[in-house]
């Protein structure tokens, strides 16, 4: 969907907007205006680095998934190598389509979180008690249950992967279309 930035293509769309423009062309759709004083944002390579890293990741993944049907190069824009990776393991079974789905919702969380978005894990329910308002942890790269109940054996608060969220996110939405048909 046009305008949706909660895809994963679209947050990796952003990313490439938002990071690797020398110059900024007017305002920015977010209604922030760049001021005279406001010097033209530079390539920032640790984001070029971390964008190719992620299109790698998912070539890799949609290569290894089906090696029968090589599924040729990658596009060149890199915001449409999760299109590509769909189209290629369309035919595959329902399991092995929902790793790839987990693997591309992990990467638009991963992509908002680069972006500075961290409550994009607060949309999660904690998979060990069902509380809403995970919270980000940078230093451990894991989202944390706000619920002082939910600790583990040693007494700290139950802390997730985007792995295991996107996981989660992905088999959650999957029983309710299967329950739709
Ligand atoms: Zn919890």
């Amino acid at each position: 969907m046009l305008g949706d930035d909660t895809t994963t293509e679209n947050r990796l769309r952003l990313l490439q907007a938002e990071f690797t423009q020398y110059q900024r062309r007017g305002p920015e759709p977010t209604g922030r205006t760049a001021t005279r004083a406001e010097a033209p944002a530079p390539i920032d390579l640790g984001i070029l680095d971390y964008m190719a890293a992620a299109a790698a990741e998912v070539e890799q993944h949609t290569r290894a998934a089906d090696w029968s049907r090589p599924a040729g190069p990658v596009p060149e824009d890199i915001s449409r190598v999760y299109e590509w990776a769909r189209e290629h393991t369309a035919h595959l079974d329902p399991e092995r389509q929902q790793a790839r789905e987990a693997l591309i919702y992990r990467q638009g969380l991963e992509h908002a979180i680069a972006m500075g978005d961290t409550a994009v894990v607060s949309k999660h329910p904690c998979p060990e008690c069902g509380c809403w308002g995970l919270i980000w942890r940078e230093e451990a790269g894991k989202a944390a249950c706000v619920n002082h109940y939910c600790v583990d054996s040693q007494g700290l608060s139950h802390a997730w992967t985007l792995k295991r969220l996107a996981r989660e996110h992905v088999a959650a939405k999957s029983a309710v279309t299967s329950r739709a048909t």
